[in-house]
């Protein structure tokens, strides 16, 4: 096994609790190794600081596994994955879908796997997860019985570790289409196809809030991809939902769901630009009770962070604007550039140009199982506010 001395001070992060070594912070290699292999790590002064995967063709050239020095073998990946399965079944409540694994977030960086009902879907963004493809699948098997697992490998994270797209069946048989439960909803998503691994599984307790306050509202969803929200508000008793997205595919899921809810008549799913139809809606004089806001990242580099600022706050901006008096407004962001002292700026620089008072009723991240580190930031991406007007 090779081992990687870090330069003098760089082991400063990994002692702080983050997972990374940047491929500038080595100062050698020694011993034989091949990409994507299992390293031993060091500081300048010979002290051991853990073991990790080496991909010298990555800006993150070490990804920690443990802090221990010990085998990274079927042992190490069965004890990390019954860790993270225990803190689901404590933490995930009355659902079949739900992120098993979380990469960084379970110790286990790079991998990915979500749970929906009876399937698996596994990600391996990394070329040393990759290298325990089989014994990944073998284990899952062993401590889920899933009908199948299948894999969605793709994202710009293996582009960056210059590996290419890989997805297709692992195990078993996986339908494109599976249907689960949430809460009493239930919802269709797109395995092969889909966004994510097939639906917004972070968005999960958000949509139990949402659900939770929209009796006799009417409600906009914009951004609604498959209609996650807007089956929750209706469910939740809502009058009227809007569902507003530009991909017609999503709208089709989206119409799907409805229906799978039996809220087909409440809900309608309609083809849009938001920023567009925010802009039309205001015009029209359209009022409701309700705005939800779930934009995709609108950056997801610092530099292009300004420009991505403008973008969310011209839609909060008119979502506030659609508000009637004590009306509600749900507005995320899920770009990690975008931290949570900046959102908050925005959402209030936006309710001050609306002539708006927010009053927050609750501050959100992203669902429990999708957990994160506080010592590796880069684990927090999903910010959300439920505000109302006052
Ligand atoms: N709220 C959804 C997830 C939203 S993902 C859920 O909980 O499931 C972001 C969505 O925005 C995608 O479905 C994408 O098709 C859509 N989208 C991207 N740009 C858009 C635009 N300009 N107008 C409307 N929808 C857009």
């Amino acid at each position: 096994m090779a081992r990687i001395i870090l330069r003098p001070g760089k082991e400063k992060r990994l002692l702080a609790g983050h997972l990374w070594v940047y491929a500038g912070e080595i100062q050698e290699v020694c011993g034989a190794w091949e990409p994507g292999e299992i390293a031993a790590l060091y500081d300048a002064r010979g002290r051991f600081l853990g073991k990790g995967y080496f991909n010298p063709a990555s800006q993150i050239a070490v990804r920690l596994l443990t802090r221990e020095d010990e085998p990274v073998g079927a042992d190490f990946f069965r004890r990390r994955l019954t860790l993270a399965l225990d803190y689901r079944r404590r933490v995930v409540k009355n659902a079949e879908a739900y992120r098993l694994v979380n990469g960084e977030g379970d110790f286990l960086p790079g991998l990915v796997v979500d749970r929906y009902g009876d399937y698996i879907v596994l990600q391996l963004l990394t070329l040393g997860m990759e290298r325990f493809r089989s014994l990944l699948v073998s284990l899952l098997q062993e401590l889920l019985v899933p009908k199948g697992i299948y894999e969605r490998s793709e994202g710009v994270g293996r582009e960056r570790e210059g590996l290419l797209p890989r997805s297709g069946p692992l195990s078993g048989e996986v339908p494109s289409r599976v249907v689960f439960s949430e809460g009493n909803r239930r919802f269709v998503a797109d395995l092969y196809q889909g966004q994510k691994t097939g639906f917004f599984l972070d968005q999960r307790e958000n949509r139990q809030l949402l659900s939770e306050i929209t009796a006799e509202m009417r409600v906009l969803d914009c951004f609604c991809y498959t209609g996650g929200f807007a089956v929750a508000a209706a469910a939740g008793g809502a009058r009227e939902v809007l569902a507003v997205d530009i991909s017609a595919e999503a709208l089709e899921l989206a119409q799907q769901n409805a229906r799978l809810n039996g809220l087909e008549d409440k809900i309608h799913c309609y083809q849009a630009n938001a920023f567009d139809e925010l802009r039309r809606l205001v015009r029209a004089g359209e009022q409701f009770d309700l705005v939800i806001l779930d934009p995709p990242a609108f950056t997801k580099s610092k530099e292009a962070l300004p420009s991505a600022l403008r973008g969310y706050k011209e839609i909060n901006l008119r979502a506030l604007k659609l508000l009637r008096p004590g009306g509600w407004l749900f507005t995320c962001s899920c770009s990690y550039h975008l931290r949570e002292e900046l959102f908050w700026e925005m959402v209030l620089d936006a309710a001050r140009d609306a002539r708006r008072t927010l009053r927050l009723a609750e501050f959100r991240r992203q669902a429990r199982d999708h957990t994160i580190l506080p010592s590796v930031p880069e684990t927090y991406y999903l910010k959300g506010g439920l505000f109302q007007i006052i």
